[in-house]
């Protein structure tokens, strides 16, 4: 069997390792900012890109390549390059792919610090963003203008999982010859594949799923060999965002895990989301592999599982439907709980709780977070490895018998 048709489940084992002379099992950790050459000439043609080898870490390590290597190998792309952090390969990916007059159309429901990145920072380079309903692809139609280069989408959307049909926006974006960006953060390659579906470029912050245990900072841009090879990484290579060597290696063991890990977080958040929805005090249950999800079609079309978000709207005390009334019945829900993390962190195996309206998205106006359906009974759990009864018990602790 050829490796490249090796399931997901191997790739995540075995794609990327290269050996050394040692004869390692494991992937070896190379700790090293440089490499050194045989001889003058090979240090010239190294650094003229006519000779394969390493240079120098900030843009090329063995440890680092074998985490791009198995990632790319994961999302079904050519190339990835692997960052610092997940807001650093969505800056490499702009930086690389725009210049000043461009305009860009992203999902209204993006995370935060990625709409700090474009209102407040790319604008001052010359780049106008666009904001419009992940779930509408005749929104992202209208939004196209002469200037526009870029789609920027992230399904399922924070906290109330919209999704956004991939195959639907590559076919607006294609013919405009807009580039289709995905963060796919939430669902991770084992889940949703969006290169498959028509995207150009996948991003990730690898801090979450990836790594899946919150120990490091990281995230990678995948795609084709020329928008990485020929754009990314000379932006890396001059800009300097690198994965660190060290970082790369607990990825490397966070990927081997992603399957199964991905796999028993969406069978937690199922379960629990079941059970939250039969529940007399919660009013609505946000999880894209429930019937109710208003997009559940597209869910099973597009994604192989559900995954761990799972967000739910509690309902105010004797009735009462005011905003203070259920600010006060999530919050002591999220109060009561024992077991569960109070931290906008996800895709942990621990699992964690937040009140979107007074963090994540407390500083937007309260007119743009109405518009945005997040309210003030509306709670997020990203559900993590424990066992799912212990789980729903501690969630549903603070709510009235
Ligand atoms: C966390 C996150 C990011 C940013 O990643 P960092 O690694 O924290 O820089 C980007 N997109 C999504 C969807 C995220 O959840």
């Amino acid at each position: 069997m050829d490796d490249q048709d090796w399931s997901i489940d191997t790739l995540a084992v075995r794609a990327g390792t290269e050996r050394s002379h040692f004869g390692e099992h494991s992937d070896a950790l190379f700790l090293t900012s440089s490499f050194v050459f045989a001889n003058a000439a090979e240090a010239a043609a190294r650094f003229a890109n006519q000779a394969p080898g390493n240079v120098y870490s900030r843009f090329s390590n063995p440890t680092v390549s074998a985490f791009q290597d198995r990632l790319a190998a994961l999302e079904g792309g050519e190339a990835c390059i692997a960052t610092a952090s997940g807001m650093s390969a969505i800056l490499a990916c702009c930086m690389s792919a725009l210049r000043a007059g461009d305009h860009v159309v992203c999902s209204a429901s993006v995370f935060g610090s990625t709409v700090q990145l474009f209102n407040n920072i790319l604008s001052r380079f010359g780049i106008e963003t666009t904001y419009v309903a992940a779930a509408e692809p005749e929104q992202w139609r209208a939004a196209l203008k002469p200037s526009t280069r870029l789609f920027f989408v992230e399904t399922p959307s924070n906290p109330l999982m919209d999704l956004a049909d991939l195959g639907a926006l590559a076919a607006i974006a294609k013919p405009a010859g807009v580039l289709l960006v995905v963060d796919n953060c939430f669902c991770t390659p084992v889940l949703q594949r969006p290169l498959a579906l028509g995207a150009d470029v996948v991003v990730h912050s690898a801090t979450k799923h990836l790594d899946g245990q919150g120990r490091v900072m990281g995230g990678a841009v995948v795609g084709s060999k020329h928008f990485i090879d020929d754009q990314v990484l000379p932006f890396l290579r001059s800009a300097g965002p690198s994965l660190s060597p060290f970082n790369a290696w607990v990825l490397l063991k966070g990927l081997e895990t992603l399957p199964i890990r991905m796999q028993r977080h969406s069978e937690n958040a199922l379960a629990i989301a079941r059970r939250l929805e039969a529940h007399p005090r919660i009013a609505r249950v946000y999880h894209p592999w429930l019937a109710s999800h208003p997009q559940h079609a597209l869910a099973r079309r597009q994604q192989s599982a559900g995954g761990a978000i799972v967000s739910f709207e509690v309902k105010g005390a004797d009735g009462a439907s005011d905003p203070a009334a259920l600010r006060a019945a999530a919050w002591a829900a999220i109060d009561a709980t024992r077991l569960v993390s109070i931290t906008a962190n996800l895709g942990d195996t621990r699992t964690t709780i937040t009140h979107p309206a007074t963090t994540t998205h407390g500083r937007i106006t309260p007119e743009a977070r109405a518009a945005a359906g997040i309210t003030e009974g509306l709670i997020r759990v990203a559900v993590g490895l424990e066992n799912p009864d212990d789980i729903y018990a501690d969630l549903v602790r603070g709510l009235p018998a």
